[in-house]
């Protein structure tokens, strides 16, 4: 579930902990469970990491990126139950990855550790011309906290994609996850089944005002930390923007918005969305 929101979250809370640092050694703690996609292999990335320091630590989409003095960079995509963490662990069964550090005298901790509970996060070790691949145009658009309206109306103009599916796409605008793009439409009076291709300049408008309207909100308050109790920040609290979704999860409701519609939960692609049919309404079609 990690999103925009909770994987900026993941690279604030380590940051001050880990940016500058030299790796001292990588190591994979013993783990009974499903193993986590690790590229390449450890004993590969321990000799292409040793001695290297993390220069810079940043979000690429939905991935927390550790560049390295070496030029090489860790792409760490927490997928669905995946944390960074800087202190104590959930529990210990699940950690996957520890980066151990020079002890220094300004800081008090000297590991960093990747937990997934279900395993299906991902941590690559990229070379410079990977990276151009990985985080190029090609596989990424925008990051969704940068898109301009300009930008907005051209990367939906060329596509009939239910307008919440089309957010989904991260060729087209980075970073949204599931959760966020229910919010985000709620907040722009948008129903989710229009086709992105017919939203009005004004309904484009709403849109790029409430995209970072709802993900800086959600920075701010750490992420959402859904049912399943799985996310926590670097260290390992829980969010706080669970309590601020006006949709998300609330099927049966009322709307909070406009008090007179139910919030409804539909399935487009495979995924839950949830909304208002009352200040949502899909116009007639043409
Ligand atoms: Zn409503």
């Amino acid at each position: 579930m990690p999103e925009l929101p909770e994987v900026e979250t993941m690279v604030r809370g380590i940051r001050p902990h880990i940016e500058g640092r030299r790796i001292r050694e990588v190591r994979v703690p013993p783990c009974r469970c499903r193993p986590l996609l690790i590229e390449p292999r450890p004993k590969t990335i321990a000799r292409r990491v040793a001695g290297a320091t993390v220069d810079r630590i940043w979000r690429r989409a939905k991935r927390v990126v550790l560049s390295l003095s070496t030029g090489d960079a860790f792409a760490v995509e927490p997928r669905m139950t995946g944390l960074m963490l800087v202190d104590e662990a959930p529990d210990d069964s699940h950690l996957r990855l520890e980066w151990v550090f020079e002890p220094s005298p300004q800081h008090e901790v000297n590991s960093l550790w990747f937990w997934d509970r279900r395993g299906l996060g991902t941590i690559r070790l990229l070379t410079p011309e990977e990276q151009a691949v990985v985080f190029g145009p090609d596989r990424l658009g925008t990051d969704a906290l940068e898109m301009t309206e300009t930008e907005w109306r051209e990367v939906l103009s060329s596509t009939r994609t239910a307008i919440k599916v089309a957010l989904l796409n991260q060729k087209r605008v980075a970073g949204i996850g599931n959760l966020y793009a229910s919010e985000i439409l709620h907040l722009s009076r948008i129903s989710p089944e229009v086709p992105a291709q017919e939203l009005s300049r004004k309904q484009i408008s709403r849109l790029a005002n409430a995209v970072p309207a709802i993900l800086n909100e959600a920075i701010r308050y750490e992420g959402s930390t859904l049912g399943d109790g799985t996310y926590r920040n670097a260290l390992n609290e829980t969010g706080g923007y669970q309590n601020a979704h006006m949709v998300y999860a609330r099927e049966g409701e009322l709307c909070p918005t406009c008090r007179r519609g139910t919030i409804v939960r539909i399935v487009q692609a495979q995924r839950s969305t949830f909304f208002c049919r009352v200040c949502q309404r899909k116009p007639r079609s043409k």
